[in-house]
């Protein structure tokens, strides 16, 4: 993800007290849309939610990854739109698919089969009328052990609690915090080498939405009509990644096991609205 200098954001944060409000609105930090795009968006992340909600019915011990990835591609298609990972940077399918030890971006194939006891990161983005939506679920598949529910749990709360400081005014930072401070107090990690991120007609748009405290991010200001995908990744051992030869699918350096939600969410003046919420489909 992008990230600025920290003596550039810090002339930035200078900048953005001179100048005019308003100026700089769609210029730093991320675009504010339109009511219309809102619209928009709601439902491409409405898609996101109908399948993501339709994969945790569907997936099964057995089934490959692949045959979810084809399920979901088959159903964003049927409602109209076209799966958002499917090409970007030459990524080959509409799911990523991470089982346990791997952290984000695994491709679904014929060869990784779903087994009762796994850690499954399901993530998948639609593409509909120029705009996206992203959204990821971590599913315990069968019965997994204790230490595995209590990872998926801890990761789950940690995107609530960020998402509950959402609001016209708050700073990125105060997400962030949120979210470090939940996951560190049970005793787990928050990976720091992935962040969340602006969407819209873009799948990746400004500002990085980062999920530890850092001043090397710029701390944008949050604005109504902002719409950002909120995506803390929680690691059991270490906050470590490694990429893998795939060039796609990132790993715990120590096998520990990892889960991740994430959620587009809209910025409201008094709050936020969970565009991907799979409690509305
Ligand atoms: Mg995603
Ligand atoms: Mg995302």
């Amino acid at each position: 993800m992008s990230s600025q200098s920290p003596s550039l954001s810090a002339l930035m944060n200078i900048l953005s007290h001179l100048i005019p409000p308003g100026f700089l609105r769609n210029r730093r930090g991320g675009t504010v849309k339109t009511p219309e795009e809102i619209a928009i968006m709601r439902q491409s992340s409405r898609i996101v939610a109908t399948v993501l909600k339709e994969l945790s019915d569907y997936v099964k011990p057995g089934m490959t990854t692949l045959d979810l990835d084809k399920y979901a591609e088959g159903r964003i298609r049927d409602m109209g739109a076209t799966p958002s990972f499917k090409g970007y940077h030459g990524f080959p399918a509409s799911l990523c698919t991470s089982i346990n030890h791997e952290v984000v971006h695994g491709i679904p194939s014929r060869k990784k089969v779903i087994r009762g006891g796994d850690v499954l990161k399901i993530d998948t983005g639609a593409y509909f009328q120029g705009y996206h939506g992203d959204s990821c679920i971590t599913l315990a598949i069968g019965e997994v052990s204790p230490d595995a529910a209590h990872l998926i749990d801890v990761a789950e709360k940690a995107l609530y609690q960020g998402i509950a400081k959402v609001k016209a005014g708050a700073y990125l930072l105060d997400l962030a915090g949120a979210m470090q401070d939940h996951v560190e107090a049970n005793g787990f990690k928050i990976v720091e080498e992935f962040t969340g991120h602006g969407v819209g007609r873009n799948l990746h748009e400004e500002p990085s939405v980062f999920n530890f405290r850092t001043y090397e991010i710029p701390n944008v200001k949050l604005r109504a009509g902002m719409t950002l995908a909120i995506e803390p990744i929680v690691n059991a051992g270490s906050k470590k990644t490694r990429v893998l030869g795939d060039r796609w699918t990132a790993v715990t350096v120590d096998n520990a096991l990892s889960a991740q939600f994430e959620h587009t969410v809209l910025v409201t003046e008094t709050g936020y609205e969970i565009l991907t919420d799979r409690n509305l489909v």
